[in-house]
């Protein structure tokens, strides 16, 4: 395991991780699939679970009072990141984003993943899959205060932004800012991802105002919006996962737990460094 440029592949995780069967459980978000991803917008595709409307209205939800740690909103100007850093690339590190979380045993599994192996994981998951994702505040926050596991906001319903009022869009993000404080005891300010990719300049300026100054993109992915075997998913991450790149993963699907992990040759703290 000696070449520099070639992307190793923890064994022992992938094998022990694709024994998992398929059950996407469904919690409560909106489950209308827009349409399955194509080989050629797989990169740019994060199609979960969508609605074919936008929502009638923002939900009214009380008013819970934040963790005494947690610091106030920083608004100011909006950045779009779609890499990491030079800084990232000489150190041969990536950052491995993973977004929304409607199968259970998929987020078990990253959960686990992430505690056995110390691998850095950013995960971009939805409140409305609570019921998935709370349980697994035991095992991700002292990952989190570790600075091993970030939280980014990918709102709370993972609805089309671009869609909504702007009192929709910030309450989407409020809403899932809330659930993230509550569940996990921190903020994901800085940090969000827009459902699917869809932004715009009203959309970040929005995000921006919140404290929500950095829109996380990507430049690789799984392709695991739909499900993929196992070939199809390690094919893709040898074509994306080198140093510098954000890749974009879901724990919707089995087996896309088991991406490659080895920590050796690729490491895996960027953009993770927004909770000290
Ligand atoms: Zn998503």
């Amino acid at each position: 395991m000696t070449c520099p440029n070639c992307l190793h592949i923890d064994r022992r995780a992938l094998l022990g991780l694709l024994g998992l069967g398929v059950a996407g459980v469904l919690a409560g978000c909106d489950a209308h699939p827009r349409g399955a991803a194509t080989a050629a917008d797989r990169l740019h595709a994060d199609s979960h679970p969508a609605p074919t409307t936008a929502p009638a209205a923002t939900q009214v939800r009380p008013s819970v009072a934040a963790p005494a740690t947690i610091p106030p909103p920083a608004p100011g100007p909006s950045q779009v990141f779609w890499q990491g850093p030079p800084a990232a690339v000489t150190a041969r590190q990536v950052a491995i984003t993973i977004d929304d979380g409607f199968c259970a045993e998929c987020a078990d599994a990253y959960a686990a993943l992430a505690q056995a192996t110390g691998i850095h994981l950013t995960f971009n998951p939805n409140g409305c899959y609570g019921s998935i994702w709370t349980p697994l505040a035991k095992t991700l926050k002292p990952l989190i205060e570790a600075g091993q596991v970030q939280i980014g906001n990918h709102t709370f319903n993972h609805w089309w932004l671009t869609e909504l009022s702007d009192s929709q869009v910030t309450g989407q993000l409020e809403q899932n800012e809330e659930w993230i404080q509550q569940t996990y005891g921190i903020t994901a300010r800085p940090w969000w991802r827009p459902p699917f990719g869809s932004h715009d300049e009203r959309t970040d300026e929005l995000a921006a105002s919140l404290g929500y100054t950095n829109v996380l993109m990507w430049n690789g992915s799984y392709g695991d919006s739909s499900l993929l075997r196992p070939r199809e998913l390690l094919a893709l991450a040898r074509e994306y996962l080198h140093p510098g790149v954000v890749m974009l993963g879901h724990a919707n699907y089995p087996p896309s737990p088991s991406f490659p992990a080895d920590r050796r040759d690729l490491r895996v703290p960027w953009p993770a460094s927004s909770h000290p």
